[in-house]
């Protein structure tokens, strides 16, 4: 049975996980800013830096896998912004790094990060978002939605989970991770009815937008469905998972995108590996 680190263990699909895996007899070390086994404030460094600490003194160094689901949504607050930036990416991807050789010294280990179908549903997310949070910078980033005012929570959780999303991506295939046996993959729920979304729909205008949002199968998701997922993207059939995102939202995604992924990758990409084919002659001009 394997060691497990879970945050926002406390609530919602983070509690559903940590249920499910105890219940399969496995160790779980919940992070969460509300009671749980190691309480920490992911917004803050000094927060990420603890929660990183304890669990690897708490796993004795080794864990078989990780579970990042602490998040806040996208509550309409300009004052709440720094907050959900930091929580919902430095959250994340500071505890991946810090957490990276315990994950290693198991050989086979497993993550699945919290994304959201917000990452490909909400309209344009501005790049220049994107890209601060990609580069660490989470107070350019909420600096760069200012223009819109107390309609920003959307761009910023948008973007948080679309810098998620890629930075697992980019990461997933590296030697340090791949090659070290671990297995990094998203997880991009839909609306799911969790406290969060509670929240959102005790909020008159959050609730419109919420039900107002095209759901083919119809209703909300259950946290304990997202859970059967992620346990699947733990367990050993996960071996050959590399760098996916898997969006379980009820068809919201294929209903706005259906043609716009998967998507030919670009020639100018894949050049380099087609010169190593002996015969088969790319020039610079395609
Ligand atoms: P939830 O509110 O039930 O749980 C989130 C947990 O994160 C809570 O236990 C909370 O205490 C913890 N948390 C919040 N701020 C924290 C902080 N500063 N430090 C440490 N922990 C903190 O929400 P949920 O719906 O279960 O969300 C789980 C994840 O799924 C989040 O990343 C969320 O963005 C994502 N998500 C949710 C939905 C949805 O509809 N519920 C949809 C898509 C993605």
């Amino acid at each position: 049975m394997g060691v497990y680190a879970v945050t926002g263990a406390a609530s919602g699909m983070g509690r559903a996980v940590a249920d499910k895996l105890t219940a399969e007899g496995h160790r779980v070390i919940g992070v969460d800013i509300q009671e749980t086994d190691i309480v920490a404030d992911l917004s803050t460094a000094a927060g990420r830096r603890n929660a990183i600490d304890d669990v690897l003194a708490a796993a004795d160094g080794r864990l078989d896998g990780a579970v990042l689901a602490a998040g806040l949504g996208p509550v309409p607050d300009p004052a709440r912004l720094p907050m959900i930036a930091a929580v919902n990416y430095l959250g994340v991807v500071d505890l991946l790094e810090g957490w990276r050789p315990a994950l290693a010294a198991t050989g086979a280990a497993r993550v699945v990060a919290f994304g959201s179908n917000s990452s490909t549903t909400v309209p344009a997310v501005p790049g220049r978002t994107v890209k601060a949070f990609l580069a660490g910078d989470t107070d350019r980033a909420v600096r760069s939605v200012k223009i819109f005012g107390r309609q920003a929570a959307p761009f910023v959780y948008a973007a948080s989970k679309i810098a998620v999303s890629r930075w697992v991506r980019r990461h997933a295939v590296r030697p340090e991770w791949a090659g070290a046996g671990i297995r990094l993959n998203v997880i991009a729920p839909g609306a799911i009815l969790t406290p969060l979304l509670e929240s959102q729909l005790a909020s008159a205008t959050q609730a419109k937008a919420v039900e107002a949002f095209p759901v083919p199968t119809g209703g909300f998701g259950k946290p304990e469905h997202i859970a059967d997922w992620v346990c699947m993207m733990l367990s050993p059939s996960a071996e050959f998972l590399c760098g996916s995102i898997l969006f379980v939202d009820g068809g919201t995604d294929a209903y706005f995108r259906p043609d716009d992924w998967p998507r030919a990758v670009p020639l100018r990409r894949i050049v380099g590996y087609l010169r190593k084919f002996r015969g088969f002659a790319v020039t610079r001009n395609g």
